[in-house]
């Protein structure tokens, strides 16, 4: 089934993810409330959008309380640090925004009737033994590993989720996001696109973890976008995995920036962090089968656009 949204509820709208978001939703047509504490992201992700009637911006800390007045058609709860250096620098506000703020956003969407999509992660996965990930592998995560305030948070949050569907008859959706890029991510986050974009276009040694034979799939932000407004807009529980199956290893990622940015930057290894997966790809049948939706923008186009991105935004920092 296909519902009409006309009011939504963006939580972390102002981040890489969520400002993108709130752009699809408004171009729609549709009215956006994003709620958002700043933790982690950038007013300047929305600096267009305000002014526009469409558009309205709540400061405000999830994990305290949620409140929005009028009707909702849907919260899209997108609020939670995601890049490493973000969650091992916030392990409590990760754990937090994962439970409290997963709480007050179902009990937002409960009192409105409206439907709730959860942004989970493919890192639910943890380190894969299962390749590539269908929804259906539980996850090899380890608890109590640097990386468990992030992993745990989201499996709890769908948890949570599920429990609100059977328990409350709250209509649900769960995406499990693989990594995802594009223009908004911020140079110094730690993600391994924006930290090769930013050493490649200074000209400095571009560090890869490991011996860089781990893999990752990239997606480019406006394919996940489409995935999730195509999740909001059914009645499909999920979870479902949105990312791109173009599977490649994090050295040859590393070389294509190199060569897109036409850099004369070296490979350098570095360090691999503590638990860090060995694969990463989604296995994206189901998004076929119940959404219709497959990515369509090739790994060279999207690191292109996010190259002419990065090229901009670092010259006027
Ligand atoms: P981001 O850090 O850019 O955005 C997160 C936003 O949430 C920020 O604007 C931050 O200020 C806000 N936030 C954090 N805690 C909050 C709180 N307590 N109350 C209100 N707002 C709060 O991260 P992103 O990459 O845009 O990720 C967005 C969501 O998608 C996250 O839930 C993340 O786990 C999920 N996700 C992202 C990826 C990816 O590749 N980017 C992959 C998997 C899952």
């Amino acid at each position: 089934m296909s519902r009409e949204l006309r009011r939504v509820v963006v939580t972390g709208g102002a981040g890489f993810l969520g400002s993108h978001l709130c752009d699809r939703l408004v171009g729609d047509g549709v009215e956006v409330v994003c709620l958002d504490n700043l933790l982690t992201g950038d007013p300047a992700n929305l600096l267009h959008l305000q002014g526009n009637p469409a558009f309205r911006f709540l400061r405000c800390d999830v994990t305290d309380f949620v409140h929005v007045p009028g009707k909702v058609d849907a919260v899209l709860h997108f609020a939670s640090p995601a890049s490493p250096i973000d969650y091992l620098k916030l392990p409590i506000e990760t754990l937090k925004v994962g439970s409290l703020g997963t709480l007050h956003s179902l009990g937002l969407a409960m009192e409105k009737g409206a439907r709730f999509v959860l942004a989970s992660t493919s890192e639910v996965y943890g380190d894969p033994q299962v390749h590539p990930q269908p929804e259906t592998y539980w996850g090899h995560v380890n608890p109590v590993g640097p990386r468990g305030v992030y992993d745990e948070a989201k499996r709890f949050s769908e948890a949570l989720v599920t429990a609100y569907r059977t328990s409350r008859s709250v209509d649900t959706g769960i995406v499990r996001i693989f990594n995802t890029y594009g223009p908004r991510m911020r140079p110094d986050d730690g993600r391994a696109i924006p930290t090769f974009m930013r050493q490649a276009l200074a000209g400095a040694p571009v560090t890869v973890a490991g011996d860089g034979s781990q893999t990752r799939s990239i997606c480019y932000v406006d394919d996940l976008v489409t995935g999730i407004v195509a999740l909001a807009g059914s009645d499909f529980p999920g979870p479902v995995n949105i990312g791109n199956p173009d599977e490649m290893s994090v050295l040859e990622l590393a070389r294509r920036i190199i060569d897109l940015t036409a850099s004369t930057s070296d490979v350098e290894f570095i360090d691999r962090p503590v638990d860090d997966p060995g694969v990463r790809r989604p296995d994206t049948a189901v998004a076929q089968r119940e959404l219709g939706w497959e990515p369509r923008v090739s790994w060279h186009d999207g690191l292109a656009r996010t190259a002419d991105w990065f090229v901009k935004e670092l010259a006027a920092a």
